[in-house]
């Protein structure tokens, strides 16, 4: 099969569909690979190492678009990637459409096949293809808060891992899920002192085991995050509530109770958030001040650290790739996980969820 890789058209956006070790593996298999020229530029993937994995590079999207039987991304189509696609090309990437009804009917009108990223499953029902950007969100945040505790950033002027004689500063996580214990695993390393607040006690039942006790787990009553936030540095909001937007679970009182110049990560901020203060961030501004307590709530985190974010989808994505590579048909006729993947096919909206969300037939 051709396989193309366009270079991703949204702003800020730096991450690239596949990297030129898993460009490699596909042309282990006997695939072309298509690759747009300075495609992976910005995080130091040249087009001398795709050329060495056994990729051609083309001079435009275009040229991309019009030779790929499948294309391979990152980001949702832009309106002008939707008008180059064609019907029957396979387009494998994060889509979103739960939310973005102009993208999905550009998709529909394109004839393309749309397999979301986002939607295919494991044999345990989780999403797989999430769980990697959720890891790169998780251990980034404490850095990300870590930073902003200093003084010169606004913060409250707290090293996080203390020193000798100095107690280490007060990391409060609400939800223990994948960005949650990726959050603890760095504030542990770094000394913090760890709280996780959970609605789940088998959760905590595994956190505890895996910290070894070097985490405090909580069961997140309100009155338990009210006593916890006002005595936190840095709080990290890593709550989900799947098909659901974030419940709010720290309000406005319970800021005004925090230290002035502590610091709130809501990483949950995609899902609407879980501080009743917060709204969406970008990396060019990422913070706002509200009654003294610094809010970091970028929406897309990892898009910061765009070379291991690629990597880290790499290591999920590229065997999905390599069946789809040999068969589309065959791939998703074989794979429920990646059935379930499918959102668009044929001019229909195939996924059960986003036809609802989108009020669509299905
Ligand atoms: P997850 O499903 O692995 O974990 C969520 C946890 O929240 C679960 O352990 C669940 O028991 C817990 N929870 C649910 N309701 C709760 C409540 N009322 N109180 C306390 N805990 C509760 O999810 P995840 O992969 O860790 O993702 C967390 C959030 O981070 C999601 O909204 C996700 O979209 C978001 N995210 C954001 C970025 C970003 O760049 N901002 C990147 C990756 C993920």
């Amino acid at each position: 099969m051709r396989v193309g890789i366009p270079r991703e058209m949204k702003n800020y956006e730096y991450r690239v569909g596949l990297t030129p070790t898993s460009v490699r593996e596909l042309v282990s298999a006997g695939h072309q690979v298509l690759v747009e020229k300075n495609a992976g530029k910005a995080i130091d993937f040249t087009d001398e190492q795709y050329r060495a994995a056994g990729a051609s590079i083309a001079a435009t999207p275009e040229e991309v678009f019009t030779h790929a039987d499948m294309i391979i991304k990152v980001k949702e189509p832009q309106a002008d990637e939707c008008r180059m696609l064609r019907p029957e090309q396979v387009l494998f990437t994060y889509l979103h459409l739960a939310a973005d009804s102009a993208q999905a009917q550009r998709l529909l009108e394109s004839g393309a096949i749309g397999i979301a990223y986002e939607t295919v499953t494991d044999d345990r029902g989780r999403l797989p293809l999430l769980a990697p950007m959720s890891e790169v969100a998780g251990r980034m945040s404490v850095q990300a808060g870590a930073h902003h505790l200093e003084k010169a950033q606004g913060g409250r002027g707290v090293l996080l891992g203390g020193v000798p004689g100095v107690a280490p500063g007060k990391v409060v996580i609400l939800g223990g899920g994948v960005v949650g214990a990726n959050a603890a695993r760095v504030a542990v390393g770094l000394g913090a002192s760890v709280t996780i607040l959970d609605r789940s006690v088998d959760r905590l039942r595994e956190l505890e085991q895996q910290f070894d006790g070097r985490v405090i787990t909580l069961y997140a009553t309100t009155s338990a995050i009210e006593e916890a936030v006002s005595h936190a540095d840095l709080v990290i909001g890593a709550v989900l509530v799947p098909g659901a937007s974030t419940p709010k679970l720290v309000t406005r009182e319970m800021i005004g109770t925090m230290n002035p110049g502590s610091v709130v990560v809501d990483v949950a901020i995609d899902q609407g958030g879980c501080f009743e203060t917060s709204k969406p961030t970008t990396h060019q501004q990422p913070t706002f001040v509200v009654d003294d307590v610094v809010h970091y709530c970028v929406s897309n985190m990892p898009g910061a650290v765009a070379r291991t974010a690629t990597q880290a989808l790499n290591n999920v994505t590229l065997p999905f790739v390599l069946k789809l590579a040999e068969s589309p048909v065959g791939a998703l006729f074989q794979d429920a996980n990646l059935r379930n993947g499918l959102n668009i096919h044929s001019g229909r909206v195939t996924h059960k969820g986003v036809a609802d969300s989108l009020g669509y037939p299905y």
